[in-house]
């Protein structure tokens, strides 16, 4: 890919418009109960999930050669750590997949032209991931 017009840093050049990707990695405590008609899971009641979180982020280096700020993707993932996902989300059914997609969606409010993939461990065996 051309670079735009690259900026010294140092005795760096930073190539704006480079492509790059990113990844961090967040843990947060939730409670959650999922309720559906169709749904007689162990979800069903009211519990908590130790989560993993973790989010690729593909995209061009700003100004000062980042993707997005390491704290602000922290900072998304954290506003649901100890939170009751139903309230917070506002669904009654506040699944891994759903979790993925709410963070994917709410990092592309702060930057809609940055590719992610958000993947939501809700055990150390299972997550869902979410691409947008
Ligand atoms: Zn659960």
């Amino acid at each position: 890919m051309e670079s735009e017009n690259p900026t010294p840093i140092g005795s760096m050049l930073i190539a704006k418009g480079a492509l790059c990707t990113i990844y961090k990695k967040i843990w947060i405590s939730c409670s959650h109960q999922i309720i559906h008609p169709s749904y007689k899971g162990k979800c069903s009641t009211l519990h908590g999930h130790n989560y993993k979180v973790e989010v690729w982020l593909t995209g061009k280096l700003g100004e000062i050669g980042m993707v997005l700020d390491f704290n602000l993707i922290k900072d998304i993932v954290n506003q649901y750590d100890h939170k009751h996902l139903n309230d917070e989300i506002g669904t009654t059914t506040p699944t891994a997949e759903v979790i993925a997609m709410i963070i994917s969606k709410d990092i592309l409010l702060v930057n809609p032209n940055i590719n992610n993939r958000v993947r939501v461990w809700e055990t150390e065996s299972s997550y869902a991931e979410y691409w947008s």
